[in-house]
Parts: C-alpha cells; sequence; structure tokens
C-alpha cells in the first residue's frame, strides 16, 4: 500500500509534475523507530505571544527548554537556519483585533519555517455552539469573537504550508493552567514527529487532569491495552506503536485472521485472541484474557471496523445491519463492562478508551450511509461515556482518520483514490502509523485532560469540519 505518485513527484517526475502544475506531496516528517533520539523538532523554536499573554508564553519557553529545544523568544535567525517550528500563545486574547499583532510577526516568519514545520497556537475555548446551561466559557462577545477568530485561524494557515510542515492548535478551558500536563503533553505530541498526518485541528484540553510521564519516550510503561482488529492495517500499528511506547498488548482480531494475528502479536512479544468482537460476551473474555496473562487492563482501543459501501437506494438490509453491528453495537455492548468503574485501570493507571471514528462520521460520505453513521454514532457514545470515565480518573475519545493507505482503502477504484488523497492539504494519504500515534497520545497519561473528543488525523481533508 503505497503512494506511487508520491515516490514518482519526490524522485524522477519532480521536474515534470512542476511544469505541469500538479500537486507535489511532500514525504513527511515521520518517527524514525530506529531512534528515538531524534530531535524534537528541525530547528529553532521560536515563541510569540499576544499582548496579555507575556507570562503564559514564558511558562511555555520554560516547559520547551526542559526538552532541551533550542527556543527563542525573538525572532533573529541565523543566515542558514530555518524554525522548526513556532508556538503561538494566544491565552489573552480579548478582542479579534488583538490577533493581529502575534499573526503578523507569525506570517512574517513563515518563510523560514524547516521541511516538516510546526506551527502551534494555545489559546482558550469560545462558547459552545449549543452551551451548556452552567459553561463558564467566555460569554463577552469581543473575548468568544477573538477566541473563535484562533479556529479558522490556524485552519487557514494548515492550507497555506507547504514542504509538508502543519498548524495546529491546543484551546484550553478556563482554569486549565499553559504549564498542565496535557497542554505540555499536547504541545509536544504537535511539534513532533508523531503529529505527521494532523493538519489543521484545534484539540480542546478541557482539565488539568493526567501527568507528565517520568519517560516521555515510554509513557506507557506499567500498562496493559487491548486492540481489536489487531490483525492487519490500522490495528496492527496500533499494536506495535503502543508496545514501543512500553504497553503490553492483547490484540484481538476474527478467527479466520488468526494468522496475520499471531504474526503481528509475535513481534511486540503480546497475546492473540482470536475472538468476534460481535460476540455477546467479547468484552469479558476480553478482560479475561487480559487479567489472567497481565493481572490488569488500562487501554482499549475500539478499531476493528468493516466497510459495506452502497447508494443507500440499493442498500440491502444485511449490509446496513451488519455493519452497525460491528462498527457500533459491538463497542457500544462492550463499553458496558470496559466503562464500569473498577474495571479498567485497577492498578493506578488511569483508564483510557479511544474508537475509530472517520472523517465519515464527521462529514458524511456519498456509499456510506451505513458507515457514516455508525461513525457519528461513535462520536456519540464517546461524548456520553466522558462524565463517567472522568469519575473514574479516565478519558474515552475518539480519532477520526481521513484517507489512509490500507487494505480498506486499497479496495477503491484508483481515480477516486488518487483524488482522496489530493483533497487533504498534505496532497496524500496518511500511515496507518499516523493513526496510531495519535492513539498512542491519547492512551498516554499526558493526555489525561484531553476527554470527550474527536482527534481528526486527516491531512486537514477538505470535507467535514
Ligand atoms: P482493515 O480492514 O485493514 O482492518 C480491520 C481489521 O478488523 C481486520 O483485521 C479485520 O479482520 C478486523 N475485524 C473486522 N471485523 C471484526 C470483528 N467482528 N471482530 C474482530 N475483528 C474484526 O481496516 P483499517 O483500514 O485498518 O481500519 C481500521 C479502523 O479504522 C476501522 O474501524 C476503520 O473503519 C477505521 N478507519 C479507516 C480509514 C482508512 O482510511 N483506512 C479511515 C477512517 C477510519
Amino acid at each position: 500500500m503505497s503512494d506511487t505518485y508520491l515516490e514518482l513527484v519526490n524522485g524522477p517526475a519532480s521536474a515534470v509534475a512542476k511544469k505541469l502544475g500538479l500537486p507535489r506531496p511532500a514525504r513527511l516528517r515521520r518517527t524514525d523507530p530506529t531512534s528515538v533520539d531524534a530531535p524534537l523538532t528541525p530547528g529553532p523554536v521560536l515563541v510569540l505571544s499576544d499582548a496579555r499573554a507575556t507570562a503564559d508564553a514564558d511558562t511555555v519557553a520554560q516547559d520547551l527548554l526542559a526538552w532541551d529545544l533550542d527556543v527563542r523568544r525573538d525572532t533573529h535567525l541565523g543566515e542558514h537556519d530555518r524554525w522548526g517550528a513556532v508556538v503561538v500563545v494566544l491565552t489573552g486574547l480579548d478582542h479579534p483585533a488583538a490577533l493581529s499583532g502575534p499573526a503578523l510577526q507569525l506570517g512574517s516568519m513563515l518563510r523560514r519555517l524547516a521541511t516538516g514545520g510546526r506551527v502551534v497556537t494555545v489559546s482558550r475555548s469560545a462558547p459552545a455552539p449549543v452551551p451548556a446551561p452552567t459553561a463558564d466559557d467566555a460569554t463577552d462577545p469581543a473575548v468568544a469573537a477573538g477566541r473563535l477568530a484562533v479556529d479558522a485561524f490556524v485552519r487557514s494557515l494548515a492550507k497555506e504550508l507547504r514542504a509538508g510542515a502543519t498548524a495546529n492548535g491546543l484551546v484550553l478551558a478556563d482554569g486549565v493552567a499553559v504549564g498542565a500536563a496535557s497542554v505540555r503533553g499536547g504541545l509536544r505530541f504537535l511539534l513532533s514527529a508523531r503529529s505527521a498526518f494532523v493538519d489543521g485541528q484545534l484539540l480542546a484540553v478541557g482539565t488539568d487532569g493526567g501527568a507528565v510521564p517520568a519517560d516521555w519516550a515510554r509513557p506507557l510503561v506499567g500498562t496493559v491495552a487491548v486492540v481489536t482488529g489487531a490483525a492487519r492495517g490500522i490495528g496492527a500499528e496500533v499494536v506495535r506503536v503502543l508496545a514501543r511506547d512500553g504497553a503490553q498488548v492483547l490484540g484481538v482480531d476474527v478467527p479466520a485472521a488468526g494468522e496475520s494475528l499471531t504474526a503481528v502479536m509475535n513481534e511486540v512479544s503480546g497475546t492473540a485472541l482470536q475472538l468476534d468482537i460481535t460476540a455477546d460476551d467479547a468484552a469479558e473474555r476480553i478482560l479475561a484474557a487480559a487479567t489472567s496473562r497481565y493481572g490488569h487492563l488500562d487501554i482499549v482501543v475500539h478499531n476493528a471496523g468493516i466497510t459495506r459501501d452502497k447508494l443507500l437506494a440499493n442498500m440491502t438490509a444485511d449490509r446496513f445491519e451488519d455493519l452497525l453491528a460491528v462498527n457500533v453495537d459491538a463497542p457500544l455492548r462492550m463499553n458496558q463492562t470496559f466503562a464500569v468503574p473498577g474495571t479498567l485501570g485497577t492498578t493506578g493507571a488511569a483508564p483510557r478508551i479511544i474508537s475509530l471514528a472517520s472523517f465519515s462520521g464527521l462529514a458524511g460520505n456519498r456509499g456510506q450511509t451505513n458507515y457514516a453513521a455508525a461513525k457519528a454514532g461513535l462520536i456519540g457514545m464517546t461524548r456520553a461515556l466522558a462524565a463517567p470515565l472522568a469519575e473514574s480518573g479516565g478519558t474515552i475519545n475518539a480519532v477520526a482518520p481521513g484517507f489512509i493507505e490500507t487494505d480498506m482503502t486499497a479496495k477503491m477504484p484508483p481515480l477516486p483514490r488518487q483524488m482522496a488523497r489530493w483533497t487533504s492539504s498534505l496532497q496524500q494519504g496518511g500511515l496507518p502509523v499516523d493513526v496510531a500515534e495519535a492513539i498512542a497520545f491519547l492512551a498516554s497519561p499526558q493526555a489525561g485532560g484531553i476527554n470527550g473528543q474527536v482527534l481528526r488525523v486527516c491531512g486537514q481533508l477538505v470535507a467535514g469540519q
């Protein structure tokens, strides 16, 4: 599963593609599994802020210094140097007009942004579209306008960046300090190669919860995770990345995929469990396997999924119902066990549940009424279970991949497949590892302040918000 076009335009066909004005996607800066010591950013990090956020910017700069980064507060750069990242702290915005200073300063730096560079904003949350009666987010119209201005500013900037650079933001609820574990964890994730295919996204940090790990390279040491649909594609990569980050992993897949499941789990010295997740007792069997082998279970990744694409006019009952059974009924039923306090995280690690939604579940997709409905259903489930999970010190989130190069998408006809790649800001499909990195971040202790959210890993696909 590779993108031949991307290889060609980064090789022999580079000049032709330029002449014809064809998309020229960059090779993305990804984690090098052979070198955990690779630098976090490909050059120095500039920290900018709005006029009222200098103290917060100082805090952020101190945190970045602790990671041995070359952190700068002034815009001077050596003649041949390039910025590895620009972090823009906008927690003081009280009016949209206050955005222009830092925005223009950032703009004047962009020509010197490195290949695979990063822009990350840190701002405060605006009122939700349907505010809860008790919501304490900014209600002053000018403050709310300033805060929401950051949202579309980041999304627009992401569409302008080139050479595999990305722009994303962290959006902090009022009361969450810029030094909170999940702000630091989120910043580190978004600056690093782990977020290669996350672009144009605003990630909400709702609480000060979570903890900075003892070892940033292995934040999951001591945890036990289960991944469904682990025999291939995204699930297999999730197994590898969770294991790399220190977790012990149980992989689940249907008996028909037993051989490849065993091969994947052997790679990480994990445990293979042949099981159809639509079985009534799936959660109990997973829990029994994890506790008998490892003594506990902390992280659940609901990854198994199927497609049964058809226009609704041609849809059959079995295609619609089979899809719902695997993609949403099974996670809903399993969570009746996993989300009960005292089930996950019994030896001290915080419970984590992460589901694989999809951009289709946010934007809708032709031929996928069944799939999109199921994936949106998972997002509803995630929101509903956020409060109960928080009560037991845990979180539940979803990841929404865009177009990812797997067996599932290899089934698409060539032209729509190429169009799906080109309609993202990064002009290419993602790799399973990109989704796996986002899941591993949400599973980590440093993501404990992020709950009930959907993180898109889509290269900023044009479809959906
Ligand atoms: P894939 O088809 O390559 O792998 C899915 C795995 O799930 C397979 O190993 C399959 O055997 C397993 N599985 C299916 N039904 C099962 C069941 N009843 N019980 C246990 N295991 C079962 O798919 P993928 O592309 O790796 O996708 C993984 C997840 O990501 C899915 O939920 C999918 O909907 C989602 N997703 C994928 C993309 C993409 O572009 N590939 C985009 C958005 C969302």
